[in-house]
């Protein structure tokens, strides 16, 4: 393990949602997320790809869904990150409480989670989400877009995600072999209550923590679900040596795969979960300049010569544009 560079943390999260409007406005609107790149599926081009994240699409910022609506509702369960966990500065909770009641957001009550305060909610298509209090440095990497949240209360990358597995130990060994260390284990509330929740750690500030729940409550992939979860490896060497110690752990990743804004390996690690290993370059600024992230429909490479067709297969959507900011 000496040779490889210990991951700092979560690169991205991809989920599966329904209507693509419906997915745009919470995330944009509701959750204050940029919309930093408007892009297609490139395995499925008559469905989009939308990556939600900060002002300037950071490593560690970076919801993104699938919206397709022909697939049905899926069921959060063992073998997949059950939740994904985005920072809000200290003391901003209060201001969410009262934001998801005005826009209808389905929301529990708060509960403490290793000392910080937790509120757990749903987007749309019940894809469960937490917002994490926690103090925000003033070297920060993050950078809050505020169109629709002031900066004061904006989320500010990830905190952690839950994986719910059935046999923790062989995904714990492998944390570990990616960098990670075990840094507490309590009784876990909200979610299987009493059950014991173990927390990893990697380096960084941003996506930090990945937490474990035993189940064995089953899953099913669909609308609302995550599709799979993305470390960093910020260089391709950082990569490589990544991919052959997974392997050695006994697993089998992709090669290298080309994804536009970042080079990326995929492995399913023992208990089901699908892994990504994600470089930080060429990141999502090299397409498309910074203020003007996430206006068009972005069409990497090959897919250029097609754009006619395929922005004919795909559905209208408007991005929610702030005319002001909000009053709150
Ligand atoms: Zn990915």
């Amino acid at each position: 393990m000496a040779d490889i560079t210990p991951t700092p943390g979560i690169h991205h999260v991809t989920c599966i949602a329904g209507d693509p409007q419906r997915n745009l406005d919470f995330w944009v609107e509701t959750l204050g997320l940029r919309l930093v790149k408007r892009s297609i599926n490139q395995d499925d081009t008559s469905t989009y790809h939308f990556f939600f994240a900060d002002a300037e699409g950071t490593p560690g910022t970076s919801m993104t869904f699938f919206p397709w609506s022909g697939m049905s509702r899926g069921k959060v369960g063992s073998g997949q990150v059950s939740r994904t966990a985005f920072r809000v500065p200290e003391g901003s909770l209060d201001y969410w409480e009262e934001r998801f009641d005005r826009h209808g957001v389905d929301y529990d009550d708060r509960l403490e989670r290793f000392g910080e305060p937790v509120l757990p909610f749903r987007d749309p298509d019940g894809l469960p989400v937490e917002l994490v209090e926690v103090e925000i440095p003033e070297t920060d990497p993050t950078t809050p877009w505020t169109a629709f949240v002031p900066a004061e209360h904006a989320i500010r990358g990830f905190h952690s995600v839950t994986l719910w597995l059935a046999d923790p130990t062989p995904t714990q060994d492998l944390l570990r072999t990616m960098g990670l260390d075990k840094v507490g284990t309590e009784q876990a509330a909200g979610d299987f209550p009493g059950d014991e929740r173990t927390r990893f750690a990697a380096d960084g500030p941003v996506g930090t923590y990945v937490d474990i729940l035993p189940t064995i409550e089953s899953g099913r992939q669909g609308h609302g679900t995550v599709h799979h979860v993305a470390f960093q490896t910020p260089t391709d060497a950082d990569q490589e040596a990544m991919r052959d110690a997974v392997r050695s752990a006994g697993l089998n990743p992709t090669p290298q795969i080309d994804r536009h804004w970042f080079r990326s390996v995929y492995v399913r690690e023992f208990n089901g979960v699908l892994f990504e290993l994600a470089t930080s370059g060429p990141g999502y600024t090299s397409d498309e300049p910074l203020a003007d992230l996430g206006g068009r429909l972005v069409l990497p490479g090959e897919f250029e010569s097609r754009r006619e067709r395929i922005e004919a297969g795909l559905p209208d959507v408007t991005v929610p544009q702030a005319e002001t900011p909000d009053a709150d």
